[in-house]
């Protein structure tokens, strides 16, 4: 019986999967597994589009359709979990296995925190990650840097810190280092991201530390909880998994690179942040910048703490109706509201119609905020800070009452 911190190589016994699959296609047998077995009634994961700039995200309910979702999307910036609040009801009525990167998965906790999503009913099966490319900066990086027709570019993968693709006629790849010193690589908000392997979700599974003759073969795996301890274990039982220890030389790998990765992260906040200047300064940049703004609303469509039914933006008394740009109360309403809890998700900056870098004026605030208070949001159910809350003795009160909310004020 595995527990958690265990931690395998392991790769599927199906010969046809294996090809198709990331590394060890683990992953995908996990999800195949639970769903023949009914541990689940679907399985939530993402599959290749148009191209492989076009990550789907898609339920499935009949296992032999499982196998077109292995493989990693690194131009799919998606986020799987304010979707499964949106369509699948919060996983209320229904038992979901899915595949979650760093965000995804953070996100969910968010949204479980707020209700709006029951953990108990899905599992998570958490993938390490280096980061995304936005499909538009990808387009521009193949053609400018590559030289590629991007639409001749049939495979795309990260190894060893290059970004590789495999085109009609070849395959090339180039440093990210260099391709970020050229402003492309990958999305700002993952450039400064600090969660590269999912430890709070059921499963963690990468490549990073497989080496030797599985190298590219087989999936790392970490045991995260004891949901993931069962299905893992069940799946090795059934013989759907294939495992062996992995190497002490991989292992040592491993947390080399999930440090240099977070080393990484903290230059690029310091460099981001320090980018948007301090007090006034830093509000003066948010200001202009933000007056771009139409109110189309995809920031908060598409951002995993915003739940509400009633958004205060659409409170007329809060936000004149019809004003294009809206006054600056609409973008400070959400600074209330959410900077506490912003995962650093990117799809505010990502959606938004103006290209404004919500995503960074909202994480440079959490960021200040997690140094006052401590309050680390996305990694467990502790409860969000709330704006009126000055000091850590009354955060902790607050906890201890259940509540998100001193006095109802909406009474
Ligand atoms: P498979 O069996 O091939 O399954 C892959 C799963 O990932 C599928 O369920 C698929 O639906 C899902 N998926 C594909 N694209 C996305 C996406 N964009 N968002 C959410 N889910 C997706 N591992 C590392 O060790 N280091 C890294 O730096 C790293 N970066 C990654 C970046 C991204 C964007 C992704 C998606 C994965 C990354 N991984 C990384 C994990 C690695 O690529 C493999 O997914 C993992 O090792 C499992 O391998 P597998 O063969 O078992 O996966
Ligand atoms: Fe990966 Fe983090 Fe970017 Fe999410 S925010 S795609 S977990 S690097
Ligand atoms: Fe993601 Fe933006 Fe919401 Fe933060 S504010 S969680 S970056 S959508
Ligand atoms: Fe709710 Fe505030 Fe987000 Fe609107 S901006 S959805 S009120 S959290
Ligand atoms: Fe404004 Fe951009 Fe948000 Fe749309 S996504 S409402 S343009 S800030």
């Amino acid at each position: 019986m595995s527990k958690k911190g265990d931690m395998f190589y392991a790769w599927t016994s199906d010969a046809e999967l294996a090809k198709k699959a990331e590394c060890g296609g683990a992953v995908t047998s996990l999800l195949k597994f639970a769903l023949e077995k009914k541990m689940v009634d679907g399985v939530f994961a993402v599959t290749k589009g148009q191209d492989i700039y076009d990550a789907v995200p898609v339920l499935i309910t009949d296992p032999k359709e499982i196998d077109k979702t292995a493989g990693s999307l690194h131009c799919g910036t998606l986020l799987m979990s304010k979707l499964v609040k949106k369509y699948l009801d919060g996983a209320s009525n229904m038992k979901i296995a899915m595949t979650v990167k760093g965000c995804d998965m953070m996100g969910l906790y968010e949204l479980a925190k707020r209700q709006q999503v029951n953990l108990d009913n899905v599992i998570m099966i958490g993938v390490n990650c280096g980061g995304t490319v936005s499909p538009v900066t990808a387009r521009k990086m193949i053609a400018d840097k590559f030289g590629v027709d991007p639409d001749t570019v049939h495979k795309e993968e990260i190894d060893k810190g290059q970004f590789i693709i495999e085109y009609e006629g070849g395959h090339k790849g180039i440093s990210i280092d260099e391709l970020e010193e050229q402003g492309y690589g990958r999305r700002s908000n993952c450039r400064r991201c600090k969660l590269k392997v999912t430890r709070q979700a059921d499963l963690a599974c990468g490549n990073w530390g497989v080496i030797g003759d599985k190298a590219g073969k087989a999936t790392f795996v970490e045991v995260c909880s004891e949901k993931g301890a069962s299905l893992f274990d069940a799946a090795v039982k059934a013989g759907v998994l294939k495992t062996e220890a992995p190497n002490p030389k991989g292992l040592e790998m491993r947390t080399k690179v999930e440090n240099a990765m977070l080393k990484l992260g903290d230059k690029w906040r310091a460099k981001d942040f320090a980018s948007l200047g301090e007090g006034r300064e830093r509000l003066k940049k948010i200001v202009k910048e933000t007056s771009r703004c139409i109110k189309c609303y995809a920031c908060i469509e598409n951002c995993p703490i915003c739940y509400c039914v009633e958004c205060s933006t659409k409170k007329p008394y809060l936000v004149t109706p019809g004003q294009v740009p809206p006054n600056f109360m609409f973008h400070l309403i959400r600074f209330a509201h959410i900077a506490d809890s912003c995962v650093n998700c990117g799809q505010c900056q990502e959606l938004c119609a103006m290209d404004i870098p919500n995503a960074l004026f909202m994480h440079a605030q959490q960021v200040e905020l997690e140094k006052m208070f401590g309050h680390v949001p996305g990694v467990d159910m502790k409860l969000p800070l709330l704006a009126l809350v000055e000091e850590r003795e009354e955060r902790d009160r607050l906890s201890a009452t259940g509540s998100d909310q001193i006095f109802d004020i909406f009474k």
